[in-house]
């Protein structure tokens, strides 16, 4: 393992993205200070990627909101950086619950950078998502690209967007990194972390994943009409740990160069819901049964990244393909198959 590199607060950091990327600070030297509410996560995740790492994380059981916490974690544990990954990420519950998504994300935001500029901590990493884009008028999708989201929850994500880069320019010397991921998915290849969604999952791969341990039915298909070539959806899936590693450069680059960036955080490739499909069936040895089913209100055929600039500027691309993403997350599922609620075997 590196040398201490130094602290970084870490919101969310129970979460999916979030518990992959402590391991792999810890891998590269820097040491997480994981604030988190567990309104959609696990104090068991941060014990697993404790075992892992056979070290104690530090936790502090909170919420972004609370200014006055996060300023004094900042200062107690000397934080040089934040990663900011709490908030709230259902699209189709962003639509109901407008009032709870601008609170958790744009005022949570708004709290750590408060708690940020009273602490004097000036790198703040943000996870934006390739939802600001919109509809998109041209692919692959490039950072230049309109900025027009759909859905209330792409809307919180813009305007902390846009919060940053006035504050970054307002001389007060704060530099951000704004990451814009595309479709997370995959696990830590040591089975012990991954994705674990509260209830129906919205996301396909954690729907393929329940439906392959026996936890639902069938796949309902959500649209097979659409101008892609076999007429389901494609999207550009990264694997988590490819993710969770662009955070550890981006960071470093914080570090070692001024200035700002955002950058798109994908593979450059989309696949189709049915090639996922099959991509989990090699997998898993199983058939997923699936149904057509019709389309999900505001999906379009089809959204992938350039990835060029994220290759420029943090020398870094994904690695791991789609026979990897569907392995580990298989491999997590299979292993966890009701998540971090899986009761521990005791041996007899
Ligand atoms: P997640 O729900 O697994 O993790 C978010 C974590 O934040 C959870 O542990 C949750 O308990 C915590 N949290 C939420 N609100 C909080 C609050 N007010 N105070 C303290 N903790 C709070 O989600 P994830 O998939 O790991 O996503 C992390 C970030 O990346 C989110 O901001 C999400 O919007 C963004 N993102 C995710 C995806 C995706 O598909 N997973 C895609 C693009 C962007
Ligand atoms: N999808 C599907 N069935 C599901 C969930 C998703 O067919 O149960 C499709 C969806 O229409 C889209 C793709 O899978 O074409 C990826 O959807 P997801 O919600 O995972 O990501 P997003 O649409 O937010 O990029």
């Amino acid at each position: 393992m590196n040398a201490d590199k130094g602290r970084v607060l870490v919101t969310g950091g129970a979460g999916f993205i979030g518990s992959h990327t402590c391991l792999a600070l810890v891998g590269a030297g820097w040491t997480p200070i994981i604030l988190d509410n567990f309104c959609n996560s696990s104090p068991t995740a941060i014990k697993r990627v404790s075992e892992l790492v056979q070290r104690e994380l530090v936790l502090v059981e909170g919420d972004i909101r609370d200014t006055d916490l996060c300023e004094k974690t900042l200062k107690d544990h000397s934080c040089e950086a934040v990663i900011h990954f709490a908030g709230l990420k259902a699209v189709g519950e962003s639509h109901e619950k407008p009032l709870d998504y601008y609170d958790a994300n744009v005022l949570g935001s708004h709290s750590l950078l408060r708690a940020m500029s009273a602490a004097s901590v000036n790198r703040f990493i943000f996870s934006s998502s390739a939802t600001v884009y919109g509809v998109p008028q041209s692919l692959p999708l490039t950072e230049d690209h309109p900025l027009a989201p759909t859905n209330p929850y792409g809307q919180t994500k813009l305007a902390v967007e846009n919060l940053l880069r006035d504050v970054a320019q307002s001389g007060q010397g704060l530099q951000c990194a704004i990451l814009r991921y595309f479709n997370p998915v995959g696990a830590d290849v040591s089975t012990r972390i991954g994705e674990d969604p509260r209830g129906i999952p919205n996301n396909l791969m954690p729907y393929i994943a329940q439906v392959a341990v026996g936890r639902r039915p069938h796949l309902n298909v959500m649209g097979n009409d659409y101008d892609t070539p076999d007429g389901t959806g494609v999207r550009d899936y990264i694997h988590v740990v490819d993710l969770a590693e662009a955070h550890v450069k981006a960071l470093e680059r914080l570090v070692s160069h001024d200035g700002s960036f955002t950058v798109n955080l994908g593979t450059g490739t989309g696949y189709s819901v049915l090639d996922m499909v099959r991509g989990f069936e090699k997998a898993c040895g199983k058939t997923i049964p699936y149904e057509i089913a019709k389309r999900r209100a505001g999906d379009v055929a089809s959204m992938y990244a350039d990835p060029a600039l994220a290759e420029t500027l943090l020398g870094w691309r994904a690695s791991r393909g789609i026979d990897e993403m569907c392995r580990d997350h298989w491999n997590w599922q299979s292993a966890n198959p009701n998540g971090y609620d899986t009761p521990v075997e005791t041996p007899a």
